[in-house]
């Protein structure tokens, strides 16, 4: 690694990081791409640790970066799994309403997803929800008949190989913790040692802030951890659920609501909830980092966000902590799901990006700084859309490094 120069490095080994190193190579294939993570394996944080559906990108407000970043991703994505042979499946979503209370809300989500162009939403009544899925309540459904299921560690996986195929260079267990700039290059180090780059791509997830301060650049975000938590249906369960079933989501919270999910490798999982994490990478309820709980502390975004969420909050950790509360909001879907079905399931951490206002930053957020493109908030739908954000960056390294690289 010492006597590396390379023209760009990527900190990040998850699918975004990835997908960017792959689509770079395959633009510009003389350039030096090297891909840097911190840990052992790649794709063990984020990606490693998600429901693994292929959304169809209805959620978003037209004209995002989520939404269209979505579409397209869904596209290249299922295109990716066929070429290369990963598997995959389109078993379609319901999105259920329990209520009229909540028609509007759902009609709102048909106009959304039609305007971003997702093909084929259907509003459908109590007869069909009941074919699509039988053990469903629900007066009223959207049902989205493209989105699908995959594992997106075997994605990252296969976008690491042609990388590497192309000439790129992956580090593992090399954490990034220092970056000094000097005169048109960064020094880059490393546990593993110093490595030198024209420019750099940050795609560090839940770390994404702390390598973009590392570069000296004010980015005015903190990233939040909130871990989603799952149980799994015992295997003789698995008949209560087809495909994916989700209810109408909050339109206060960036998140989806607790879910069942059938996924590729067979399990239906319920979940994820989402609950503040109180160390980055939390992945158990028990786990606790005093600098970053301290780091949140100091960030006037934290308070804010606190007087704002304190109460949806409260009730994700009540929820968390009782499993009668979160079998109830399962039942509210599937009332004859009992606590026997459930067994105690994984979990994952979102990088969740607070504005000092106190927001949570909705959209995607990439940005540019003088000698780096950093990615600072992509949440879910981020590995559906990770083809498309991919060449996003790829097409901005090449704007604007593309002379001096
Ligand atoms: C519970 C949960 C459910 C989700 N469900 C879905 C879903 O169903 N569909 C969907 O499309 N999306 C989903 N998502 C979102 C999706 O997983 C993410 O958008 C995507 O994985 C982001 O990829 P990434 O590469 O940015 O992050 P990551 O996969 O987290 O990768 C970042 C990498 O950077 C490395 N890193 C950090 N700091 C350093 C450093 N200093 N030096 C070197 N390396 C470093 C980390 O070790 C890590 O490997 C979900 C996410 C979660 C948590």
């Amino acid at each position: 690694m010492e006597s590396s120069q390379y023209d760009i490095a990527i900190i990040g080994g998850g699918i975004l990081g990835l997908s960017t190193a792959m689509q770079l190579l395959e633009r510009v294939p003389q350039w030096r791409v090297a891909v840097i993570e911190k840990e052992e394996q790649l794709a063990t944080h984020q990606t490693g640790h998600n429901s693994g559906v292929m959304h169809s990108g209805i959620y978003y407000r037209p004209g995002s970066h989520k939404a269209q970043f979505c579409v397209a991703g869904l596209n290249n994505m299922v295109k990716f799994c066929e070429e290369n042979e990963i598997e995959y499946r389109q078993c379609g979503k319901v999105i259920v309403a329990l209520h009229e209370s909540e028609f509007g809300r759902l009609d709102d989500l048909y106009q959304r997803g039609t305007a971003n162009g997702v093909p084929d939403l259907e509003m459908v009544g109590p007869e069909r929800l009941k074919e699509i899925e039988p053990h469903t309540a629900g007066v009223r459904a959207l049902w989205a008949p493209h989105t699908g299921i995959v594992d997106f560690t075997k994605v990252a996986a296969a976008f690491a190989n042609k990388f590497q195929q192309a000439g790129g260079d992956i580090f593992t267990r090399a954490a990034v913790k220092k970056i000094a700039n000097s005169s048109g290059s960064v020094a880059l180090e490393t546990t593993k040692g110093t490595l030198q780059a024209k420019h750099l791509i940050n795609c560090a997830g839940l770390y994404a802030d702390k390598v973009a301060a590392m570069t000296g650049e004010k980015v005015g975000v903190r990233i939040i951890p909130f871990r989603g938590e799952y149980y799994t249906l015992k295997p003789e369960s698995h008949h209560l659920v087809s495909g994916l079933i989700y209810p109408v989501p909050d339109p206060q919270f960036p998140f989806l609501g607790v879910h069942f999910t059938r996924n590729i490798k067979g399990h239906v999982e319920a979940g994820p909830n989402a609950v503040m994490a109180l160390r980055r990478e939390g992945y158990r309820k028990r786990d606790f980092s005093l600098g970053d709980s301290l780091g949140n502390l100091a960030y006037p975004g934290f308070w804010k966000m606190a007087m704002k969420y304190w109460k949806i909050g409260l009730g994700e950790v009540y929820r968390s902590y009782n499993r009668r509360v979160f079998l109830h909001d399962l039942q509210r879907l599937i009332p004859e799901i009992q606590n026997s079905d459930l067994d105690s399931g994984g979990s994952g951490v979102r990088a969740q990006a607070v504005a000092r206002d106190g927001s949570l930053l909705d959209d995607f957020s990439i940005i540019q700084g003088r000698d780096a493109i950093h990615v600072l908030n992509a949440p879910s739908p981020g590995a559906t859309s990770s083809l498309a954000i991919g060449e996003h960056i790829a097409g901005l390294a090449i704007d604007n490094f593309g002379a001096a690289a």
